[in-house]
């Protein structure tokens, strides 16, 4: 009866140690720019297409892109510590990716990505690295999230989107990046949130501002309907950046001039 029960458990124990190992291993290199899919975990779960719904047929594409109130267009996608079926609190940013993108051309002229170590709950659960591809070694490599957001701030200067008088707006796919997620971390990490980061265009909101008028379940429900394939890893902070901005741009063909449509509440 023992060498049953031994048997049943040497797969766990096996898998338990190596996931061990897995996870505290050190990458010794350090990396100014985290390659987004070099310490990936394949994500089995990723079928295609991702979205079924309904068809929609979207205003059609204009001849020219139409003028845009904003220079520079800033694509940001936070992944989060998380866990399931009770998610974490407070939850951490661990993947910060934002593409600077012309608001002319519509064109991506520059990508700010970095990965950021958690400190309340430092350790990932299975359910977090199961879902955005992030796992420990990435982190525990990583700088904490006052660094990362000065490395931020030092990029957004270098590339001359601070201190120029140039107009920029944020986008995201949803409110809670920048209502929810970036106000908890700079409450966690104790410092304040700048006044530029609290209002945004919530790119589901702009996709109901143009015919049919509809609310998109989703990114991959957007990406179906402007009729555009689904590139890299479902929350992947940084695939979700490009998949969020080729929808940016999807828009804009089709004539749509972006406003501010998200505001943090005070
Ligand atoms: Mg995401």
């Amino acid at each position: 009866m023992n060498s049953i029960i031994f048997a049943l458990l040497k797969p766990n124990l096996a898998f338990t140690t190596c996931k061990r190992l897995f996870a505290t291993a050190k990458f010794h290199t350090p990396r100014a720019e985290p390659d987004a899919h070099a310490f990936k975990k394949h994500k089995k779960h990723k079928k295609f297409p991702l979205y079924e719904g309904k068809p929609l047929q979207l205003a059609p594409k204009v001849q020219e892109l139409p003028k845009q109130k904003f220079d520079y267009f800033l694509v940001l996608d936070f992944e989060a510590t998380c866990d399931s079926p009770v998610n974490l609190d407070p939850q951490e940013i661990i993947e910060f990716p934002v593409l600077k993108i012309n608001g002319a051309t519509l064109e991506r002229e520059s990508k700010f990505h970095s990965y950021v170590k958690p400190v309340v709950n430092p350790e990932l659960t299975d359910f977090c690295t199961e879902l955005t591809g992030i796992i420990q070694g990435v982190v525990d490599n990583s700088p904490e999230f006052p660094e990362v957001f000065k490395n931020f701030q030092t990029w957004m200067k270098e590339e001359q989107i601070l201190d120029t008088g140039a107009q920029f707006a944020f986008v995201t796919c949803g409110d809670p990046d920048l209502d929810y997620l970036l106000p908890l971390q700079c409450q966690v990490s104790e410092i304040s949130v700048p006044d530029y980061m609290k209002q945004w265009i919530n790119i589901k909101r702009s996709f109901c501002e143009i015919r049919p008028y509809t609310w998109p379940d989703n990114l991959s429900a957007m990406l179906k309907y402007c009729e555009l394939e689904h590139i890299g890893d479902l929350h992947s902070g940084v695939d979700d950046a490009i998949n969020i901005a080729r929808v940016l741009r999807d828009l804009a063909e089709r004539g749509h001039v972006f406003t501010h449509n998200g505001w943090k509440k005070t």
